[in-house]
């Protein structure tokens, strides 16, 4: 396969190589479909997670196809995500688009979850490489691939705990941006606390990052809360990503996500709302509900888990029930297709550097 630059632009690039925007179908922006806390190096594959894959894995990705779904982001990065070859076999296996991210998590507060020590907090890496071995690493991840495979990253991830970054959130995400500019990739960033979104998108337009290049994720609350900054960073061009829309809350929550889509589609800002679950297998979250002592790299369980914190079906869930219960609440089937379809093919592909 080419590397040239020229062949990616207007691509959306897929574990199995660039593809044109329209096949992506549906696409749901924020999804993880191995996410191994447990772990420290995303190889070799440990094959006792297999069956998992193959039995709940393969087959959740085959019926989003029934709805139209044909790509998720599976917003995971290193060291949590699978080996490389693992996410090609499941593309291959159910025939789905999987479009891998590349960049770095949030800083968890130390003595929050499992974060007991300074390690458990980020990936070490991010603390011990400077900022240009960071960009280098998303370069490498984006324009070569991933472990000295093909498989190449199609997104770039930041991540950010509150408004202020931590010392370590802010080199990572100046790296980030600066693989942006190198890569024409797309930034999805986890932004879902207060105020999060705004600074973020700040540091990367500082970067030289264009806003139309930044979709600030897990914003569904922020659209409800901090409507006018929100408003301004579309204006600006950037795009907001509703994640975690499950049905069983209050009532008023969930009318409350409803009325912030229809808000934004009748200011004429519904071209920067998409939307995803937060739905992922993971190692580690399961484990560590049970077990408060429980510490990510301790690498004694192998068991892949269905998500614990969003109800089933796997990804299909926000086809199933949430789409339908926003219809009832004034979501119409424009908006859901602006939000599902044209808006991620509008924004996932490659733009020239
Ligand atoms: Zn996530």
């Amino acid at each position: 396969m080419s590397k040239s630059p020229h062949e990616r632009i207007g691509k959306a690039i897929t574990v199995r190589g660039p593809v044109e925007p329209e096949a992506l179908g549906a696409v749901m922006m924020h999804e993880h479909l191995h996410s191994d806390w447990a772990q420290t190096s995303e190889i070799p594959f440990d094959m006792a997670k297999w069956p998992v894959v193959e039995k709940c894995v393969v087959p959740a990705l085959k019926r989003l196809k029934d709805h139209g779904c044909f790509c998720i982001l599976d917003m995971t990065r290193s060291p949590e995500r699978a080996a490389p070859w693992v996410y090609q076999r499941i593309s291959e296996m159910a025939d789905f688009h999987i479009v891998l991210a590349t960049g770095f998590y949030r800083e968890i507060e130390l003595g929050k979850y499992w974060a007991r020590e300074p390690d458990d907090q980020i990936w070490p890496f991010v603390h011990e490489a400077s900022v240009e071995e960071l960009t280098e690493f998303c370069v490498q991840e984006a324009l070569t691939g991933l472990h000295g495979t093909d498989v190449r990253a199609g997104v770039l991830k930041i991540g950010t705990s509150s408004k202020d970054l931590t010392e370590a959130e802010a080199k990572a995400a100046v790296a980030v941006a600066r693989a942006q500019r190198q890569t024409g990739l797309l930034i999805n960033t986890h932004a879902n606390t207060p105020g999060a979104f705004k600074t973020q998108l700040e540091l990367l337009e500082s970067e030289g990052v264009d806003p139309t290049r930044v979709v600030l994720g897990h914003t569904q609350g922020q659209m409800v809360q901090e409507w006018p900054e929100v408003r301004k960073c579309m204006q600006r061009g950037a795009t907001f990503a509703m994640t975690n829309l499950r049905m069983d809350v209050s009532e008023a929550i969930r009318q409350s996500w409803a009325d912030a889509i229809v808000r934004a589609f009748d200011e004429g800002l519904g071209a920067h709302v998409t939307l995803g679950l937060d739905w992922g297998f993971t190692v580690g979250y399961y484990e560590f509900m049970g077990n408060p002592a429980w510490r990510p790299h301790q690498g004694d369980t192998t068991m892949l888990t269905p998500c614990t914190f969003m109800p089933p079906p796997a990804y299909s869930y926000l086809f199933e029930y949430t789409l339908p219960r926003f219809r009832e609440m004034g979501v119409t089937d424009d908006m859901i297709r602006t939000m599902l379809v044209e808006n991620p093919q509008r924004v996932i592909p490659v733009r020239e550097p």
